[in-house]
């Protein structure tokens, strides 16, 4: 972290606690299931497990693997060319393992796989195909890489049955090649986001951006605009936080105060729900969010 940038007090995190927080930590030792909710130590998971007001708890989980074929220079993850194959029986062993959880909402997402034919969208869809034959009223999310671009990964992952498409531009336009890996790239992002929009109707699209990196107010209001052009219909904002020395520094610790404005704009423009926070990631209480949207 950069020592001229002072960590703000709002980012401190509360212990979990709350009945549907129980019962889902509960029934989650028999299972053999590793959340990223856990793992990361992700300081939401009382809100995401417990699911607020409405009781709609929220869980992440990490397909193929741990290890990615990109380094962006905000990420933890392990990094390899050659990363081990994908288990062939983890689509069914997930899907078995979620649909006996008690969670409603399920993200599932993962490392980039550049060196899988299909990035693994194949994977991710027997992923969910498996998991709406076993329990059909789970709503399921999926949290992808930009398939390198390939619409037809992008294709075969819609028609899987997931209620949400989402893919991260984590920073505005200017910032991305300092962010994210070189074989990202905004217009990329932008382009696989469309095609989700476009491969079937009425689908839900999701995209997430980091604040914090350096980016202007301009900069990040052309970002709203370039994903409400292509009709995203959710947004989160959240703040980068530095992994390790060796990462990106942080630039500014942006206020609450304007995280709420950036809520308020974003919905000003259309999208149909903004959630916007210091510790907001892009699976934050994302079942709650889900249902807000299709009430609005
Ligand atoms: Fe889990 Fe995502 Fe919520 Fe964190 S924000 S607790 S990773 S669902
Ligand atoms: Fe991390 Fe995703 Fe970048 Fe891989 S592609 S380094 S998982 S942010």
């Amino acid at each position: 972290r950069d020592p001229t940038v002072k960590k703000a007090g709002w980012l401190r995190q509360k212990a979990p606690q709350g009945i549907k927080y129980e019962e889902v930590k509960g029934t989650l030792s028999r299972l053999n299931l590793k959340t990223v909710c856990e793992e990361a130590q992700c300081p939401n998971i009382g809100e995401c497990w417990n699911g607020g007001g409405d009781g709609i708890s929220t869980a992440t989980i990490m397909l193929l693997g741990d290890t990615c074929t990109r380094g962006c220079r905000f990420c933890a993850v392990k990094t390899s060319r050659t990363p081990p194959r994908p288990d062939p029986l983890e689509p069914v062993n997930t899907a078995m393992a979620v649909a006996s959880w008690g969670v409603d909402y399920i993200v599932l997402t993962s490392v980039d796989r550049d060196d899988l034919l299909d990035g693994g969208s194949g994977h991710f869809a027997e992923t969910v195909k498996a998991l709406k034959d076993l329990k059909p009223d789970i709503m399921v999310e999926c949290l992808t890489s930009d398939f390198r671009g390939d619409l037809t990964a992008v294709y075969t992952l819609l028609h899987s049955g997931l209620d949400v498409f989402a893919h991260n531009i984590e920073t505005v336009k200017r910032l991305q090649r300092i962010v994210r890996d070189p074989r990202a790239g905004y217009e990329q992002s932008l382009s696989v986001l469309n095609h989700a929009k476009q491969s079937k109707k009425g689908m839900i699209t999701k995209s997430s951006i980091m604040l914090g990196l350096g980016e202007s107010d301009d900069e990040l209001k052309e970002a709203m605009a370039d994903l409400r052009a292509i009709d995203v219909d959710i947004l989160t904002l959240g703040q980068y936080l530095q992994p390790t020395p060796l990462h990106l520094t942080v630039k500014e610790y942006v206020a609450p105060e304007k995280f709420a404005f950036w809520k308020e704009y974003g919905e000003s423009i259309g999208f149909r729900y903004v959630a916007s926070g210091p510790l907001v990631r892009s699976s934050y209480r994302a079942g709650e969010l889900f249902v807000k949207t299709m009430i609005r």
